[in-house]
């Protein structure tokens, strides 16, 4: 069962010499082995390499190389095997985007942030099914088939990173790497019962992660626990060179210990929409009345303050992000047309090896923003769209920014509700949209947002609880996730 762990546990145990890196990797791949057929999470398993870093890893811990120079620490992530969104660029192992058009594509290079993690010694497992190019929130816009959900396989799992949540929730890996432009973490990691977190616009580098829409993407961790997603956090934050959005500092990203108190903020524009749970809405309210008993904690010099907010400008987000990601995304897809890189269809002319290439390799769903998008910036269109909806974003960070000036976080449900049935809601686009409606807010303000689990509901599925943080305070984001983790039972 080595492939429950968790990093803390796992690296710990390899430390020891409890176990090798290669048995902890044969244990994963036995349960992707077993168990992928019917969730359908990976759309790549490299067990053949995975087997080869793991062996390497086991030599280094055996010679103490790759420890921490200095203090001859072993790296964190040393022997550990992940997965990655198949959205995310990695060096001579296939990535689709979960679209045809990049079936047969292996990238020369591997994302900044896969390059820092793997220069840890980490050992890469395979690539996850996704909404193709990012697409989507449950995974049924993948052209590779959707990812069931491991707690129920007769529903989703989420998206657009669904295949990595259900992987992690599987214990198929330790942890993965998802891409969240409005939503793709955190959405997943509620539905399938683990920690997923979107880092604020520039903490990480997006490299090499196939560009959705610039103004949003951001990448991040899907673990196990807290812990294990700030750990990762840490490794993959900083400044890049080949991304010109990325912040120098990589202060408070994880220290924690100067919290003395903190100020909980609950807006109530989310707890009150069209289509909200009720068992949903209920287990988030006790989680946050279970806040309060904090002080009979361990920890309890440190006080916690709940108080109500108001957000007023939430209803916008949606209208507002469904305006603005079509539009960069119509802009960025331009580089799919068959020529540069993947598949290309056969055809006559030039014009016809475009079209027929898009046509064949995108699913609906991505011809769908590229219309939208290229109608929204269109002459004489752009002002009444674009240019209007990148000034209502400018209301939303300002409404986000004075709710701050009050509180330190903010705690909301990730999700109206738990994971929906498979082909519930597939057919009805505006439906599926909606679904996104408590994560884009913080996407479409370039905020720091994680997903703890809060529990299952009667039928046993799991619920996702939001905290929410000012710009570049992971810091509080973590300690807040850390408290519901451990106190707030
Ligand atoms: N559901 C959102 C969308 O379809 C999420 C996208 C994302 O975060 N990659 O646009």
């Amino acid at each position: 069962m080595l492939n429950r762990l968790t990093i803390k546990q796992a690296h710990e145990g390899l430390k020891k010499k409890e176990f090798s890196s290669v048995e902890l990797t044969r244990a994963c791949l036995k349960r992707i082995k077993e168990r992928n057929k019917d969730i359908n999470a990976f759309i790549s398993v490299f067990e053949k390499e995975a087997l080869e870093e793991a062996n390497k890893a086991d030599e280094m811990i055996k010679k103490k190389k790759s420890f921490d120079g200095a203090q001859g620490k072993q790296k964190m992530l040393l022997g550990i095997p992940f997965c990655v969104k198949d959205a995310i660029n990695t060096m001579d192992r296939r990535s689709t985007g979960a679209a045809k058009i990049l079936d047969n594509y292996i990238p020369p290079f591997d994302a900044t942030v896969i390059k820092k993690i793997r220069e840890q010694g980490a050992v890469l497992l395979g690539k996850n099914n996704c909404d193709a190019f990012g697409h989507g929130a449950s995974n049924e816009n993948s052209m590779y088939g959707p990812v069931k959900n491991p707690r129920d396989l007769t529903k989703v799992a989420g998206g657009s990173s669904g295949g990595t949540a259900a992987a992690v929730a599987d214990d198929m890996c330790v942890f993965g790497i998802g891409e969240d432009t409005g939503g793709s973490i955190r959405q997943p990691a509620s539905f399938c019962g683990v920690v997923g977190l979107r880092p604020s616009y520039g903490r990480n580098s997006r490299y090499g992660i196939m560009p959705m829409a610039s103004s949003l993407d951001t990448v991040g961790p899907i673990t196990k626990t807290v812990e294990d997603c700030a750990i990762v956090e840490e490794i993959m934050a900083g400044h890049d060179k080949l991304d010109a959005t990325t912040v120098p500092s990589q202060k408070s990203v994880k220290s924690l210990k100067s919290i003395k108190s903190l100020r909980v903020g609950v807006p109530r524009e989310y707890f009150y929409v069209d289509g909200m749970d009720g068992e949903v809405k209920k287990m988030i309210e006790r989680k946050i009345e279970r806040l309060k008993d904090y002080k009979t904690c361990p920890e309890r010099s440190r006080r916690i303050e709940i108080v109500g907010v108001s957000l007023p400008m939430t209803k916008y987000a949606i209208p507002v992000y469904y305006i603005i990601v079509p539009s960069e995304d119509s802009s960025n897809l331009g580089r799919l047309d068959g020529i540069r890189y993947g598949v290309r269809a056969e055809a006559k002319n030039l014009y016809d090896v475009y079209a027929k290439s898009r046509a064949q390799g995108f699913p609906e769903e991505v011809k769908r923003r590229i219309m939208i998008g290229t109608y929204a910036l269109s002459a004489g269109y752009y002002d009444a769209y674009y240019r209007k909806a990148q000034k209502v974003r400018t209301l939303i960070i300002q409404d986000f920014n004075k709710a701050f000036e009050n509180v330190d976080v903010l705690i909301t449900p990730t999700s109206p509700f738990t994971a929906f049935g498979i082909g519930e809601k597939k057919n009805d686009v505006l439906a599926m949209y909606l679904a996104d409606i408590f994560v884009a807010p913080a996407a479409v303000a370039g905020l720091p947002a994680i997903s703890v689990p809060a529990g299952k509901t009667k039928s046993g599925l799991p619920v996702g609880l939001q905290i929410i943080g000012p710009r570049l305070k992971e810091n509080l984001v973590f300690h807040t996730a850390k408290l519901i983790e451990n106190y707030a039972r």
